[in-house]
């Protein structure tokens, strides 16, 4: 099983630049968190912290408990994967998954069965006997995972493991890691500044931005209810409709658009004040040919057929733009620019930003 982790008001400075700014989050035992954000807002270096390679200027970090600001690298037993896979070139793949066992001393029968064990865990059992160098980048990397999870540590830190690697390797070692948290059950701490890769792996998303977590939710709701403009538009496509509010309605505001037409959405209490953004996702958009009783009209500025999906772009009379994407389903034509439309979405698809 793994560890839980609890990171309490951890600050690091370099000189006046602070690049962790008391930064508090809550890892579950087993749990699969992503530090998701732009670069240098402090992904690598919150995780550097945990694993030891700097020490903290402020705050604690707890591991099951215990406080591990004092203890070595090579103590605090993580398994650890980097975007360069820094595997050692002289030793065959079986060598190098086996290399921490011979650190620590494990028996060479025990350890010949760990390792067979893990290579098959990564698909690599046919690789065993490779040098590195005979290998693709996706295999390599395979193998620098297999080598973080061979003395099944309890936390497992991986930085940016599949940034170097295309697409559909990218996307299908994404699922081994998914598959292989799930069979070893460690606590794993994955850092990436791809919102789709956090999206499907993560149990939970951490959003970074210049040294501080903005957000901390499942990936689900970071998506459907960011708190702000930042993470709305870092994590996924975004509609940002301006809008005055007429009253509130329970869990619901009812809103005024710039185009003078109502409609009503959910959104967190904590709203207030006079004038509201609302996102909307691209998909949650409805275009339609005929003028509905909560449709707003308005004019194609782009269409484009991209294979299983249309997007769309309209221009609102308020000035405003909207980016549409809907499945090319039967029936679906694409619309002509210059042509007037009309756009509704359902209450449920909107969201006030705080
Ligand atoms: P990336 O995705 O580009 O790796 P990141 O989110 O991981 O970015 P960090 O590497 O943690 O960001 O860096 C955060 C900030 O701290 C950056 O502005 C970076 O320039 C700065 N920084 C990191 N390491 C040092 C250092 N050793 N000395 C000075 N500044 C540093």
């Amino acid at each position: 099983m793994g560890s839980g982790i609890t990171i309490e008001n951890v600050t690091k400075r370099y000189g006046a630049f602070v690049a962790a700014d008391r930064i508090c989050l809550d890892i579950q035992p087993g749990e699969f968190v992503t530090l998701l954000g732009p670069s240098g807002s402090g992904k690598t270096t919150l995780l550097n912290l945990l694993a030891g390679f700097q020490r903290v200027d402020g705050g604690e970090i707890r591991v099951d408990g215990k406080p591990i600001q004092n203890v070595p690298v090579h103590k605090r037993g993580f398994g650890m994967v980097f975007q360069s896979y820094a595997l050692f070139p002289n030793m065959t793949v079986a060598q190098n998954v086996g290399f921490p066992m011979r650190m620590a001393g494990i028996s060479r029968a025990d350890s010949d069965r760990r390792v067979a064990e893990t290579l098959g865990m990564m698909q690599l059992s046919d690789s065993a006997a490779k040098m590195p160098s005979e290998m693709s980048g996706g295999q390599q990397q395979r193998v620098a995972i297999a080598r973080s999870i061979v003395m099944r540590p309890k936390v497992v830190l991986m930085d940016e493991p599949l940034s170097a690697l295309d697409r559909r390797l990218r996307e299908s070692i994404q699922m081994e890691i998914r598959d292989l948290h799930r069979t070893i059950g460690s606590t794993f701490l994955f850092v990436t500044h791809d919102q789709s890769e956090a999206l499907t792996m993560s149990d939970r998303i951490a959003v970074m931005d210049a040294g501080r977590i903005i957000q901390v939710d499942r990936p689900e709701t970071i998506y459907r209810q960011p708190c702000n403009r930042f993470v709305a538009g870092f994590v996924g496509e975004s509609n940002l409709i301006d809008a005055e509010i007429v009253r509130r309605e329970g869990a619901a505001l009812v809103l005024r658009t710039k185009t003078g037409h109502l409609f009503r959405s959910p959104a967190p209490d904590e709203v207030s004040g006079r004038n509201v953004t609302v996102l909307v996702r691209p998909e949650r958009l409805i275009l339609s040919d005929v003028p509905g009783q909560e449709s707003i009209p308005a004019r194609v500025k782009s269409a484009l057929f991209l294979g299983e999906i249309l997007r769309i772009e309209v221009t609102l009379d308020s000035g405003e733009t909207l980016l549409v994407r809907c499945s090319d389903s039967a029936g679906q034509t694409l619309p002509t620019p210059g042509s007037t439309v009309h756009v509704s979405w359902g209450m449920s698809d909107g969201w006030v930003l705080a």
